[in-house]
């Protein structure tokens, strides 16, 4: 089950002095939690893989004696101080890994602090929040808008649909806030839209439909989280080695006739692969269209070319143009392009209820997940994960920090459809593509 988690900050009533004295011994004995988990953590490291990051490395170590150093402190607090400082340090050892400068992460606590608070440290309800302290509980209430009509806190508290889970409680200059979580369980059901040209639930204004495309140099040049399976890039590479062999000749030749016939074919050429970027660009929103979807998801070019470290000269042109075409076309329809950042997309299993990541997922064809089992079209698998990929990075979180944000975001797929195999394809450009079928795979590795 994926969820989708959402951050609203409230401003909090003023607590009584007596409870702010409370609240300031509670954050001290937190304080001195996240010290000593820091000072386990962090002890003196060479490399990146010397600072300890599992939180229940530091729990096993450590969490007895804290519950005694702190006069037995809320035993969720003692492990949310712990899990503070090992989520600090992941996110250093991770820098220093990417080269950059890091320092020993430090938490101040004397004008502004922070404290992590679960559903058992803390209770959160549609106007008030309970929190433990070192002595009783102390309950503050929420300072709510005036007017509630499509407001964040109407939107998500008042709301049964989202649960209250694992805040934060901040204080700053003499200020309370709560940096309360909520949270939703989407299953695969909300991101569903059928493909058969039978789209009845076209989007509202409030949701967003992705359409995720895989751009390949084998097999389908385009394969999209439709089911859309276009162009044929094992032609395209063998259309283009006679043409490379054919240049070679005529440049052996040398003679005047041979340069004349090579340009006119060069120019035969290149319109005929430009040609090719329409055909499939036409397709992608053909099935745009037909899955009434509102974005285009591609991978950055850049980041094909990284993927595929040998990705021909021509490939790279034909990627460029398919996407050119494809947002040119994409706005008349008052559909947006996005470019996401590919990483993972063929190692991650799609299946948004698994989305396990590892290096022996993916086959040559196939993708077998080894988290859940699935096997899919591994083209396909990569499409529906760029499209979730524009879903969770861009418009999710632009969602919770916008009042009239979208709030629906759905990927385009196919339902039921695990494996596709060429014999289940019927969306292929035939007409154009089947008098001139490749004969051998003469594609370079
Ligand atoms: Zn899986």
């Amino acid at each position: 089950m994926v969820d989708a988690n959402r951050t609203l900050i409230l401003p909090l009533e003023t607590p009584t002095s007596d409870e702010h004295e409370r609240f300031h011994r509670t954050v001290e004995k937190y304080q001195h939690c996240r010290k000593r988990a820091r000072e386990y953590c962090w002890q003196n490291p060479k490399q990146p893989d010397d600072i300890v990051t599992s939180k229940s490395e530091v729990e096993d170590a450590l969490y007895h004696d804290l519950r005694e150093e702190t006069d037995e402190l809320h035993a969720n607090l003692v492990q949310k101080a712990i899990k503070d400082v090992t989520n600090a340090m992941s996110a250093a050892k991770k820098a220093w890994k990417r080269d950059e400068r890091i320092s020993k992460p430090t938490w101040d606590t004397s004008e502004a602090w922070v404290m992590t608070y679960d559903t058992r440290a803390g209770t959160f309800s549609k106007h008030n929040a309970r929190f433990a302290t070192a002595e009783a509980t102390v309950e503050l209430a929420y300072q709510t808008p005036s007017h509630l009509d499509g407001t964040l806190y109407d939107k998500y508290v008042l709301s049964t649909k989202w649960e209250l889970t694992t805040s934060k409680l901040a204080y700053r200059d003499g200020q309370y806030w709560l940096h309360l979580g909520v949270k939703r369980a989407l299953s695969d059901q909300h991101w569903t839209a059928r493909v058969n040209r039978e789209v009845s639930n076209a989007p509202n204004e409030d949701t967003s439909r992705v359409l995720g495309v895989d751009l390949n140099v084998k097999g389908w040049t385009a394969v999209t989280s439709a089911g859309g399976f276009h162009g044929n890039a094992d032609y395209l590479n063998h259309r283009r080695d006679q043409y490379e062999a054919l240049r070679g000749e005529l440049q052996q030749t040398g003679t005047r006739s041979a340069y004349l016939r090579f340009h006119e074919r060069a120019g035969t050429e290149s319109a005929w692969f430009d040609e090719y970027a329409h055909l499939v660009s036409n397709a992608i929103i053909e099935d745009a269209l037909d899955t009434r979807s509102t974005h285009i998801a591609f991978e950055k070019l850049k980041g094909i070319r990284k993927r595929m470290s040998n990705l021909p000269k021509y490939q790279q042109w034909l990627f460029g143009r398919v996407q050119e075409y494809t947002e040119y076309k994409a706005t008349e329809h008052g559909i947006s392009v996005v470019y996401v950042n590919p990483k993972n997309t063929s190692k991650g299993c799609s299946h948004t209820e698994c989305r396990t990541v590892s290096d022996s997922n993916r086959g040559e064809k196939q993708f077998e997940c080894v988290g859940c089992g699935r096997s899919w079209n591994a083209d396909y698998n990569a499409a529906r994960n760029i499209g979730l990929r524009h879903i969770f990075d861009s418009l999710l979180p632009a969602s919770q920090t916008c009042s009239s944000g979208k709030t629906t975001c759905q990927l385009a797929f196919i339902s039921g459809v695990l494996s596709v195999t060429e014999r289940d394809v019927s969306h292929v450009s035939k007409e154009w593509m089947s008098t001139d079928k490749p004969t051998a795979l003469a594609v370079g590795s």
